[in-house]
Protein backbone atom coordinates (compact mmCIF):
# COMPACT_ATOMS: atom_id res chain seq x y z
CA UNK A 1 0.00 0.00 0.00
CA UNK A 2 1.51 3.37 -0.95
CA UNK A 3 0.82 6.76 0.88
CA UNK A 4 -2.47 7.75 2.63
CA UNK A 5 -2.35 10.07 -0.05
CA UNK A 6 -1.75 8.04 -2.66
CA UNK A 7 -4.35 5.48 -1.76
CA UNK A 8 -7.19 7.93 -2.17
CA UNK A 9 -5.54 9.43 -4.64
CA UNK A 10 -6.41 6.13 -6.64
CA UNK A 11 -9.63 5.80 -5.22
CA UNK A 12 -10.92 8.83 -6.70
CA UNK A 13 -9.54 7.96 -10.21
CA UNK A 14 -11.94 5.18 -9.61
CA UNK A 15 -14.80 6.88 -8.67
CA UNK A 16 -14.28 9.44 -11.45
CA UNK A 17 -17.32 10.20 -13.40
CA UNK A 18 -19.87 9.78 -10.51
CA UNK A 19 -20.99 12.01 -8.52
CA UNK A 20 -19.01 10.88 -5.16
CA UNK A 21 -16.66 12.64 -3.44
CA UNK A 22 -13.70 11.48 -1.62
CA UNK A 23 -12.88 13.68 1.51
CA UNK A 24 -9.75 13.49 3.77
CA UNK A 25 -8.97 15.48 6.51
CA UNK A 26 -7.72 18.71 4.36
CA UNK A 27 -10.74 18.68 2.08
CA UNK A 28 -13.77 21.03 2.93
CA UNK A 29 -16.49 19.20 4.33
CA UNK A 30 -14.61 16.69 6.21
CA UNK A 31 -15.01 18.18 9.77
CA UNK A 32 -18.82 17.83 9.31
CA UNK A 33 -18.71 14.57 7.54
CA UNK A 34 -16.73 12.85 10.88
CA UNK A 35 -19.53 15.02 12.81
CA UNK A 36 -22.24 12.15 14.93
CA UNK A 37 -24.98 12.68 17.10
CA UNK A 38 -22.75 11.07 19.86
CA UNK A 39 -20.02 13.55 20.08
CA UNK A 40 -17.37 10.42 21.58
CA UNK A 41 -17.94 9.17 18.38
CA UNK A 42 -16.43 11.88 16.33
CA UNK A 43 -13.27 9.91 15.26
CA UNK A 44 -10.64 10.56 12.72
CA UNK A 45 -10.98 8.66 9.53
CA UNK A 46 -8.35 8.87 6.94
CA UNK A 47 -11.15 9.33 4.28
CA UNK A 48 -14.80 9.66 4.31
CA UNK A 49 -16.20 8.69 0.58
CA UNK A 50 -19.48 10.30 0.05
CA UNK A 51 -21.13 7.83 -2.31
CA UNK A 52 -23.64 8.76 -4.63
CA UNK A 53 -24.93 5.05 -6.13
CA UNK A 54 -24.53 1.28 -5.48
CA UNK A 55 -22.12 1.13 -8.13
CA UNK A 56 -19.90 4.05 -6.16
CA UNK A 57 -20.62 1.38 -3.27
CA UNK A 58 -19.21 -1.49 -5.03
CA UNK A 59 -16.20 0.60 -6.26
CA UNK A 60 -15.56 1.52 -2.69
CA UNK A 61 -15.73 -1.84 -1.35
CA UNK A 62 -13.45 -3.74 -3.88
CA UNK A 63 -10.88 -0.75 -2.96
CA UNK A 64 -11.15 -1.64 0.42
CA UNK A 65 -10.79 -5.05 0.16
CA UNK A 66 -7.98 -4.87 -2.24
CA UNK A 67 -6.02 -2.55 0.18
CA UNK A 68 -6.72 -4.03 3.74
CA UNK A 69 -8.41 -0.85 4.85
CA UNK A 70 -10.78 -1.23 7.50
CA UNK A 71 -14.23 0.73 7.01
CA UNK A 72 -17.54 1.24 8.70
CA UNK A 73 -21.06 2.59 6.62
CA UNK A 74 -22.74 5.65 7.79
CA UNK A 75 -26.69 6.15 7.90
CA UNK A 76 -27.85 8.45 9.73
CA UNK A 77 -25.02 8.95 12.30
CA UNK A 78 -26.91 8.28 15.33
CA UNK A 79 -25.72 5.11 17.04
CA UNK A 80 -24.26 5.16 20.37
CA UNK A 81 -22.14 2.49 19.75
CA UNK A 82 -19.46 3.98 17.89
CA UNK A 83 -20.17 1.53 14.55
CA UNK A 84 -20.18 4.16 12.12
CA UNK A 85 -17.08 5.88 12.88
CA UNK A 86 -13.64 4.67 12.76
CA UNK A 87 -9.85 6.08 13.37
CA UNK A 88 -7.38 5.48 10.81
CA UNK A 89 -9.68 3.90 8.34
CA UNK A 90 -12.51 4.65 5.71
CA UNK A 91 -16.20 5.63 6.35
CA UNK A 92 -18.71 4.73 3.61
CA UNK A 93 -20.94 7.77 3.64
CA UNK A 94 -24.62 7.53 2.66
CA UNK A 95 -25.65 10.99 2.95
CA UNK A 96 -26.07 11.23 -0.68
CA UNK A 97 -28.28 8.45 -0.87
CA UNK A 98 -31.52 10.42 0.10
CA UNK A 99 -33.97 9.85 -2.28
CA UNK A 100 -37.85 8.90 -1.35
CA UNK A 101 -40.00 7.84 -3.72
CA UNK A 102 -43.72 6.25 -3.35
CA UNK A 103 -45.54 4.01 -5.40
CA UNK A 104 -49.28 5.06 -4.98
CA UNK A 105 -50.48 1.94 -6.62
CA UNK A 106 -48.96 -0.61 -4.29
CA UNK A 107 -48.56 1.71 -1.67
CA UNK A 108 -44.50 1.39 -0.82
CA UNK A 109 -42.34 3.96 -0.16
CA UNK A 110 -38.54 3.36 -1.26
CA UNK A 111 -36.09 5.16 0.76
CA UNK A 112 -32.25 5.47 -0.36
CA UNK A 113 -29.88 4.17 2.03
CA UNK A 114 -29.25 7.83 3.56
CA UNK A 115 -32.06 8.78 4.22
CA UNK A 116 -33.70 10.21 7.36
CA UNK A 117 -37.31 9.45 9.16
CA UNK A 118 -38.22 13.06 8.17
CA UNK A 119 -37.17 12.27 4.63
CA UNK A 120 -39.58 8.97 4.65
CA UNK A 121 -42.71 10.48 6.47
CA UNK A 122 -42.86 14.16 4.84
CA UNK A 123 -42.48 12.02 1.16
CA UNK A 124 -45.14 9.33 2.09
CA UNK A 125 -47.52 12.16 3.73
CA UNK A 126 -47.78 13.79 0.25
CA UNK A 127 -49.73 10.05 -0.55
CA UNK A 128 -51.63 9.79 2.81
CA UNK A 129 -49.33 7.15 3.85
CA UNK A 130 -47.10 6.49 6.23
CA UNK A 131 -44.53 3.31 7.68
CA UNK A 132 -43.39 2.42 10.98
CA UNK A 133 -40.72 4.69 11.59
CA UNK A 134 -38.56 6.28 14.63
CA UNK A 135 -39.73 8.69 17.72
CA UNK A 136 -37.14 11.18 16.31
CA UNK A 137 -36.95 12.11 12.77
CA UNK A 138 -33.45 12.87 12.13
CA UNK A 139 -32.16 9.51 13.11
CA UNK A 140 -31.05 6.95 9.81
CA UNK A 141 -33.45 5.06 8.36
CA UNK A 142 -30.31 2.62 7.57
CA UNK A 143 -29.01 1.77 10.84
CA UNK A 144 -32.98 1.60 12.80
CA UNK A 145 -34.31 -0.43 10.18
CA UNK A 146 -31.43 -2.72 10.00
CA UNK A 147 -31.44 -3.67 13.55
CA UNK A 148 -35.50 -4.16 13.85
CA UNK A 149 -36.88 -0.45 14.16
CA UNK A 150 -40.04 0.33 16.86
CA UNK A 151 -41.74 3.69 16.27
CA UNK A 152 -45.21 4.99 17.04
CA UNK A 153 -47.30 2.37 14.50
CA UNK A 154 -45.86 -0.14 16.23
CA UNK A 155 -48.74 -1.20 17.84
CA UNK A 156 -50.67 -1.16 14.91
CA UNK A 157 -47.94 -2.62 12.02
CA UNK A 158 -45.02 -4.11 14.08
CA UNK A 159 -41.28 -3.09 13.58
CA UNK A 160 -40.02 -1.49 10.92
CA UNK A 161 -38.74 -4.51 9.54
CA UNK A 162 -41.89 -6.23 9.31
CA UNK A 163 -42.92 -3.45 6.96
CA UNK A 164 -39.79 -4.30 4.65
CA UNK A 165 -40.42 -5.30 1.34
CA UNK A 166 -37.01 -5.86 -0.27
CA UNK A 167 -33.48 -4.01 -0.14
CA UNK A 168 -31.32 -3.12 -2.55
CA UNK A 169 -27.94 -4.37 -1.12
CA UNK A 170 -23.82 -4.73 -2.00
CA UNK A 171 -22.48 -7.33 -0.45
CA UNK A 172 -18.83 -7.89 0.16
CA UNK A 173 -18.03 -8.94 -2.83
CA UNK A 174 -18.94 -5.60 -4.14
CA UNK A 175 -21.73 -7.52 -6.06
CA UNK A 176 -25.27 -5.83 -6.18
CA UNK A 177 -28.44 -7.62 -5.33
CA UNK A 178 -31.96 -7.25 -4.41
CA UNK A 179 -32.97 -9.75 -1.16
CA UNK A 180 -36.20 -10.36 -0.43
CA UNK A 181 -38.69 -12.69 0.67
CA UNK A 182 -38.49 -13.80 -3.17
CA UNK A 183 -34.64 -13.26 -3.99
CA UNK A 184 -32.11 -14.21 -1.73
CA UNK A 185 -34.65 -14.94 0.95
CA UNK A 186 -31.92 -16.46 3.57
CA UNK A 187 -30.20 -12.68 3.00
CA UNK A 188 -33.06 -10.91 3.49
CA UNK A 189 -34.14 -13.16 7.08
CA UNK A 190 -30.33 -12.08 8.30
CA UNK A 191 -30.90 -8.44 6.97
CA UNK A 192 -33.95 -8.54 8.88
CA UNK A 193 -31.95 -7.93 12.16
CA UNK A 194 -28.46 -7.74 11.75
CA UNK A 195 -28.23 -5.95 8.99
CA UNK A 196 -25.70 -3.68 9.23
CA UNK A 197 -23.28 -7.06 9.44
CA UNK A 198 -23.88 -8.26 5.53
CA UNK A 199 -23.17 -5.11 3.07
CA UNK A 200 -24.47 -1.72 2.42
CA UNK A 201 -28.13 -1.14 1.57
CA UNK A 202 -28.38 1.43 -0.89
CA UNK A 203 -32.44 1.32 -0.78
CA UNK A 204 -35.09 0.23 1.21
CA UNK A 205 -38.63 -0.58 0.32
CA UNK A 206 -41.19 -0.35 2.72
CA UNK A 207 -44.86 -1.21 2.29
CA UNK A 208 -46.42 1.86 2.88
CA UNK A 209 -50.34 2.62 4.56
CA UNK A 210 -53.24 5.08 4.75
CA UNK A 211 -52.44 7.14 7.30
CA UNK A 212 -55.45 9.54 8.32
CA UNK A 213 -54.39 12.68 9.37
CA UNK A 214 -54.37 14.68 12.44
CA UNK A 215 -53.72 12.56 14.91
CA UNK A 216 -53.12 13.57 18.52
CA UNK A 217 -50.36 13.49 20.12
CA UNK A 218 -47.61 15.83 22.24
CA UNK A 219 -45.41 15.68 25.68
CA UNK A 220 -47.12 16.36 29.30
CA UNK A 221 -44.78 16.89 31.73
CA UNK A 222 -45.17 15.96 35.70
CA UNK A 223 -43.94 17.26 39.04
CA UNK A 224 -42.22 13.38 40.24
CA UNK A 225 -44.92 12.92 43.44
CA UNK A 226 -46.96 12.29 40.29
CA UNK A 227 -45.09 8.97 39.53
CA UNK A 228 -46.95 6.14 41.89
CA UNK A 229 -50.30 7.33 40.07
CA UNK A 230 -48.26 7.62 36.72
CA UNK A 231 -47.36 4.18 36.99
CA UNK A 232 -50.89 3.02 37.32
CA UNK A 233 -51.87 5.14 34.64
CA UNK A 234 -49.22 3.10 32.24
CA UNK A 235 -50.75 -0.74 34.13
CA UNK A 236 -53.90 0.04 32.87
CA UNK A 237 -53.12 0.86 29.52
CA UNK A 238 -51.28 -2.41 29.06
CA UNK A 239 -54.55 -3.36 28.61
CA UNK A 240 -56.63 -0.79 27.55
CA UNK A 241 -54.67 0.53 24.26
CA UNK A 242 -56.15 -1.28 21.23
CA UNK A 243 -52.60 -0.86 19.25
CA UNK A 244 -53.45 2.77 18.48
CA UNK A 245 -52.16 4.53 21.15
CA UNK A 246 -47.81 4.60 22.63
CA UNK A 247 -47.09 5.80 26.11
CA UNK A 248 -43.64 6.48 26.85
CA UNK A 249 -42.61 7.63 30.50
CA UNK A 250 -39.11 8.81 31.30
CA UNK A 251 -37.29 10.26 34.09
CA UNK A 252 -34.91 13.39 33.66
CA UNK A 253 -33.87 17.00 34.75
CA UNK A 254 -33.84 18.45 31.90
CA UNK A 255 -33.14 22.35 30.88
CA UNK A 256 -34.34 25.13 31.88
CA UNK A 257 -35.58 24.10 35.16
CA UNK A 258 -32.84 20.99 35.25
CA UNK A 259 -34.85 19.80 38.39
CA UNK A 260 -36.34 16.09 38.16
CA UNK A 261 -39.53 15.59 36.18
CA UNK A 262 -41.29 12.51 34.76
CA UNK A 263 -41.60 13.47 31.02
CA UNK A 264 -44.32 11.60 29.53
CA UNK A 265 -45.17 11.47 25.45
CA UNK A 266 -48.63 10.46 24.37
CA UNK A 267 -49.72 8.86 20.86
CA UNK A 268 -52.98 8.30 19.49
CA UNK A 269 -53.88 7.55 15.98
CA UNK A 270 -57.22 9.47 15.49
CA UNK A 271 -59.34 12.43 16.80
CA UNK A 272 -58.14 15.07 19.76
CA UNK A 273 -61.53 14.28 21.26
CA UNK A 274 -60.64 10.40 21.41
CA UNK A 275 -57.16 10.90 22.55
CA UNK A 276 -58.17 13.06 25.35
CA UNK A 277 -60.93 10.76 26.05
CA UNK A 278 -58.09 7.25 26.32
CA UNK A 279 -55.64 9.92 28.29
CA UNK A 280 -58.11 11.27 30.20
CA UNK A 281 -57.10 9.91 33.89
CA UNK A 282 -53.20 11.09 32.87
CA UNK A 283 -54.01 14.24 32.18
CA UNK A 284 -56.40 14.71 34.89
CA UNK A 285 -53.24 14.28 37.46
CA UNK A 286 -52.31 17.55 36.45
CA UNK A 287 -49.25 17.84 34.43
CA UNK A 288 -46.95 20.92 35.02
CA UNK A 289 -46.46 21.19 30.67
CA UNK A 290 -49.52 19.73 28.83
CA UNK A 291 -48.68 20.17 24.42
CA UNK A 292 -50.65 17.07 23.22
CA UNK A 293 -52.29 18.54 20.53
CA UNK A 294 -53.78 17.80 17.16
CA UNK A 295 -50.64 17.58 14.40
CA UNK A 296 -50.39 16.48 10.89
CA UNK A 297 -49.17 12.40 10.70
CA UNK A 298 -45.56 13.99 9.50
CA UNK A 299 -44.65 16.39 12.20
CA UNK A 300 -45.40 13.20 14.97
CA UNK A 301 -41.76 12.21 15.21
CA UNK A 302 -40.52 15.61 14.97
CA UNK A 303 -41.82 16.21 18.53
CA UNK A 304 -38.94 15.14 20.40
CA UNK A 305 -36.38 16.57 18.15
CA UNK A 306 -35.63 19.31 20.70
CA UNK A 307 -35.25 17.20 23.43
CA UNK A 308 -32.28 14.84 21.04
CA UNK A 309 -29.60 17.47 20.12
CA UNK A 310 -25.79 16.85 18.86
CA UNK A 311 -24.28 17.72 21.91
CA UNK A 312 -22.52 15.84 24.15
CA UNK A 313 -21.33 12.34 24.99
CA UNK A 314 -23.79 9.67 24.89
CA UNK A 315 -24.98 6.22 25.52
CA UNK A 316 -27.56 3.96 24.81
CA UNK A 317 -28.57 0.89 27.30
CA UNK A 318 -31.36 -1.84 26.67
CA UNK A 319 -33.43 -4.05 28.87
CA UNK A 320 -36.77 -4.81 29.03
CA UNK A 321 -39.92 -4.62 31.43
CA UNK A 322 -43.66 -6.44 31.76
CA UNK A 323 -46.32 -4.35 33.20
CA UNK A 324 -48.57 -4.36 35.74
CA UNK A 325 -45.38 -2.54 37.40
CA UNK A 326 -45.42 -1.83 41.14
CA UNK A 327 -45.27 1.92 40.95
CA UNK A 328 -43.26 1.60 44.65
CA UNK A 329 -40.32 -0.65 42.72
CA UNK A 330 -40.81 2.41 39.75
CA UNK A 331 -40.31 5.19 42.43
CA UNK A 332 -36.79 3.26 43.84
CA UNK A 333 -35.43 3.30 40.65
CA UNK A 334 -36.55 6.86 39.87
CA UNK A 335 -34.54 7.59 42.74
CA UNK A 336 -31.29 5.56 42.03
CA UNK A 337 -31.44 7.24 38.65
CA UNK A 338 -32.09 10.52 40.01
CA UNK A 339 -28.81 10.06 42.49
CA UNK A 340 -26.81 9.39 40.42
CA UNK A 341 -27.31 11.67 37.94
CA UNK A 342 -27.75 14.49 40.64
CA UNK A 343 -24.05 13.47 41.84
CA UNK A 344 -22.04 13.77 38.42
CA UNK A 345 -21.83 16.99 36.27
CA UNK A 346 -23.84 17.46 33.58
CA UNK A 347 -26.13 14.44 33.37
CA UNK A 348 -29.12 16.60 33.83
CA UNK A 349 -30.31 15.71 30.39
CA UNK A 350 -29.85 11.95 30.69
CA UNK A 351 -33.03 9.58 30.50
CA UNK A 352 -34.61 6.46 31.34
CA UNK A 353 -36.94 5.10 29.73
CA UNK A 354 -39.78 3.18 29.49
CA UNK A 355 -41.29 2.44 26.17
CA UNK A 356 -44.83 1.59 26.55
CA UNK A 357 -45.70 1.00 22.75
CA UNK A 358 -47.99 -2.12 22.24
CA UNK A 359 -46.25 -5.01 21.54
CA UNK A 360 -48.69 -7.59 20.33
CA UNK A 361 -48.20 -7.04 16.29
CA UNK A 362 -44.74 -7.49 17.18
CA UNK A 363 -45.16 -11.00 18.90
CA UNK A 364 -47.74 -11.62 16.14
CA UNK A 365 -44.82 -11.07 13.39
CA UNK A 366 -43.03 -13.45 15.50
CA UNK A 367 -44.78 -16.53 15.28
CA UNK A 368 -44.26 -16.11 11.35
CA UNK A 369 -41.12 -18.21 11.04
CA UNK A 370 -38.65 -17.20 8.21
CA UNK A 371 -40.94 -13.75 7.69
CA UNK A 372 -39.70 -12.66 11.11
CA UNK A 373 -36.27 -12.24 10.55
CA UNK A 374 -33.42 -12.98 12.48
CA UNK A 375 -34.43 -10.19 14.93
CA UNK A 376 -35.14 -11.97 18.57
CA UNK A 377 -36.55 -8.83 20.55
CA UNK A 378 -39.97 -10.26 20.43
CA UNK A 379 -40.82 -11.24 23.55
CA UNK A 380 -43.87 -10.40 26.12
CA UNK A 381 -42.53 -7.37 27.17
CA UNK A 382 -41.74 -3.77 26.88
CA UNK A 383 -38.33 -1.86 26.40
CA UNK A 384 -36.62 0.28 29.02
CA UNK A 385 -33.79 2.21 27.87
CA UNK A 386 -30.99 4.32 28.87
CA UNK A 387 -29.89 7.35 27.39
CA UNK A 388 -26.89 9.02 29.43
CA UNK A 389 -25.57 12.21 28.21
CA UNK A 390 -22.73 14.06 29.81
CA UNK A 391 -19.67 16.15 28.47
CA UNK A 392 -16.63 14.23 31.05
CA UNK A 393 -14.85 11.40 29.25
CA UNK A 394 -13.19 10.78 32.20
CA UNK A 395 -17.13 9.43 33.56
CA UNK A 396 -17.36 7.09 30.19
CA UNK A 397 -16.86 3.55 32.26
CA UNK A 398 -18.09 4.41 35.47
CA UNK A 399 -21.75 5.95 33.51
CA UNK A 400 -21.25 2.13 31.42
CA UNK A 401 -21.05 0.15 34.35
CA UNK A 402 -23.94 1.95 36.58
CA UNK A 403 -26.25 1.66 32.88
CA UNK A 404 -26.27 -1.50 33.06
CA UNK A 405 -26.71 -2.39 36.85
CA UNK A 406 -29.82 -0.27 36.31
CA UNK A 407 -31.24 -1.81 33.56
CA UNK A 408 -30.88 -4.92 34.98
CA UNK A 409 -32.67 -3.73 38.01
CA UNK A 410 -34.95 -2.61 36.11
CA UNK A 411 -35.77 -5.79 33.76
CA UNK A 412 -36.40 -7.73 36.90
CA UNK A 413 -40.05 -7.39 36.08
CA UNK A 414 -39.82 -9.43 32.42
CA UNK A 415 -38.02 -12.14 34.31
CA UNK A 416 -35.05 -12.04 31.56
CA UNK A 417 -31.32 -12.54 32.46
CA UNK A 418 -30.01 -9.76 31.20
CA UNK A 419 -26.06 -11.69 31.89
CA UNK A 420 -26.96 -14.83 30.25
CA UNK A 421 -24.77 -15.92 27.26
CA UNK A 422 -27.61 -17.34 25.22
CA UNK A 423 -31.24 -16.77 25.51
CA UNK A 424 -34.21 -17.89 23.54
CA UNK A 425 -35.87 -16.83 20.67
CA UNK A 426 -38.52 -16.54 22.23
CA UNK A 427 -37.07 -13.22 23.67
CA UNK A 428 -33.95 -11.78 24.17
CA UNK A 429 -35.10 -9.07 26.45
CA UNK A 430 -32.56 -6.20 24.66
CA UNK A 431 -32.98 -4.53 21.90
CA UNK A 432 -29.63 -4.77 19.54
CA UNK A 433 -29.46 -0.57 18.33
CA UNK A 434 -29.61 0.11 21.88
CA UNK A 435 -26.37 -1.52 22.44
CA UNK A 436 -22.99 -1.35 23.04
CA UNK A 437 -20.63 -3.27 21.26
CA UNK A 438 -19.54 -5.45 24.79
CA UNK A 439 -22.30 -7.78 23.71
CA UNK A 440 -22.16 -11.17 22.23
CA UNK A 441 -24.20 -12.23 19.42
CA UNK A 442 -26.45 -14.80 21.48
CA UNK A 443 -27.50 -11.72 23.79
CA UNK A 444 -28.91 -9.91 20.69
CA UNK A 445 -29.80 -12.87 18.33
CA UNK A 446 -30.52 -15.69 20.50
CA UNK A 447 -30.63 -19.07 19.06
CA UNK A 448 -30.74 -17.41 15.78
CA UNK A 449 -27.34 -16.49 16.17
CA UNK A 450 -26.12 -19.94 14.77
CA UNK A 451 -27.44 -19.44 11.90
CA UNK A 452 -26.69 -15.75 11.05
CA UNK A 453 -22.88 -17.15 11.79
CA UNK A 454 -23.34 -20.00 8.62
CA UNK A 455 -24.91 -16.39 6.87
CA UNK A 456 -21.82 -14.66 7.25
CA UNK A 457 -19.84 -17.31 5.70
CA UNK A 458 -21.89 -17.47 2.69
CA UNK A 459 -22.18 -13.35 2.01
CA UNK A 460 -19.33 -12.17 4.36
CA UNK A 461 -16.41 -14.66 4.68
CA UNK A 462 -13.46 -12.62 5.48
CA UNK A 463 -15.98 -10.86 8.02
CA UNK A 464 -16.05 -7.00 6.29
CA UNK A 465 -18.81 -6.09 7.85
CA UNK A 466 -17.25 -6.30 11.78
CA UNK A 467 -17.69 -3.32 13.03
CA UNK A 468 -21.25 -3.56 14.79
CA UNK A 469 -22.47 -6.54 16.72
CA UNK A 470 -19.95 -9.26 17.09
CA UNK A 471 -20.84 -11.22 14.49
CA UNK A 472 -18.46 -13.45 12.72
CA UNK A 473 -18.74 -16.04 9.99
CA UNK A 474 -18.90 -19.76 10.77
CA UNK A 475 -15.76 -20.35 10.13
CA UNK A 476 -14.06 -17.43 12.27
CA UNK A 477 -15.95 -18.49 14.97
CA UNK A 478 -13.22 -19.04 17.99
CA UNK A 479 -14.65 -21.83 20.97
CA UNK A 480 -14.12 -21.12 24.07
C1 LIG B 1 -32.41 10.45 19.15
C2 LIG B 1 -32.61 9.00 18.84
C3 LIG B 1 -33.88 8.47 18.78
C4 LIG B 1 -34.06 7.11 18.48
N1 LIG B 1 -35.32 6.62 18.41
C5 LIG B 1 -35.51 5.33 18.04
C6 LIG B 1 -36.81 4.83 17.84
O1 LIG B 1 -37.81 5.53 17.97
N2 LIG B 1 -36.95 3.53 17.47
C7 LIG B 1 -35.87 2.72 17.29
O2 LIG B 1 -36.07 1.56 16.94
N3 LIG B 1 -34.61 3.17 17.49
C8 LIG B 1 -34.41 4.45 17.85
N4 LIG B 1 -33.15 4.92 18.03
C9 LIG B 1 -32.01 4.01 17.94
C10 LIG B 1 -31.58 3.88 16.50
O3 LIG B 1 -32.29 2.80 15.93
C11 LIG B 1 -30.07 3.59 16.38
O4 LIG B 1 -29.36 4.64 16.99
C12 LIG B 1 -29.64 3.41 14.94
O5 LIG B 1 -28.35 2.85 14.94
C13 LIG B 1 -29.59 4.71 14.17
O6 LIG B 1 -29.33 4.48 12.82
P1 LIG B 1 -28.44 5.52 11.98
O7 LIG B 1 -28.46 5.11 10.56
O8 LIG B 1 -28.83 6.91 12.31
O9 LIG B 1 -27.02 5.29 12.65
P2 LIG B 1 -25.56 4.98 12.09
O10 LIG B 1 -24.68 5.26 13.26
O11 LIG B 1 -25.28 5.69 10.84
O12 LIG B 1 -25.63 3.44 11.78
C14 LIG B 1 -25.86 2.47 12.78
C15 LIG B 1 -25.37 1.12 12.25
O13 LIG B 1 -26.08 0.77 11.07
C16 LIG B 1 -25.19 0.65 9.95
N5 LIG B 1 -25.88 1.23 8.79
C17 LIG B 1 -26.57 2.40 8.73
N6 LIG B 1 -27.13 2.55 7.52
C18 LIG B 1 -26.77 1.46 6.79
C19 LIG B 1 -27.05 1.03 5.47
N7 LIG B 1 -27.83 1.74 4.65
N8 LIG B 1 -26.51 -0.15 5.03
C20 LIG B 1 -25.74 -0.92 5.87
N9 LIG B 1 -25.45 -0.55 7.14
C21 LIG B 1 -25.97 0.62 7.60
C22 LIG B 1 -23.93 1.39 10.35
O14 LIG B 1 -22.80 0.86 9.72
C23 LIG B 1 -23.89 1.14 11.85
O15 LIG B 1 -23.34 -0.14 12.11
C24 LIG B 1 -32.94 6.28 18.29
C25 LIG B 1 -31.66 6.82 18.35
C26 LIG B 1 -31.49 8.16 18.63
C27 LIG B 1 -30.11 8.72 18.71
Amino acid sequence: MGSVSDVYGTLREQLKGSSAEVLTPDSEGYIQSIQRWSEHNVKQAHAVVKVASASDVSTTLRFVKENGIPFVVKGGGHSTSGSSSIDDGLVVDLSKLRKVTVDPESKTIKAGGGTIWEDVDVEAARYGLATVGGTVNHTGVGGLTLGGGYGYLTGKYGLTIDNLVSVDIVLASGEEVVASATSHPDLFWAVKGAGQNFGVVTAFTFQGHPQPNPIFAGPLIFLPDKLPQIVEFANKFHTKNDGNQALLMGFSAPPPANAPVVLTQIFHNGTEEEGKEFFKDLIDLGPIVNAAASIPYEKLNSLLNHASGFDGRKQFGSGAFKLPLNPDFVVQLHADFMAFVNTHERMNESLLLFETIPYGKVREFGEKGEAAGSFANRGDYYNVATCFKWFDPKLDDEIREFSKGLLRNASQSAGVEQDEKVRSVEGVGMYGNYTNLDVDAGQIFGSNAKKLQELKHKYDPDNLFSRGVRLVPRSLVVVN
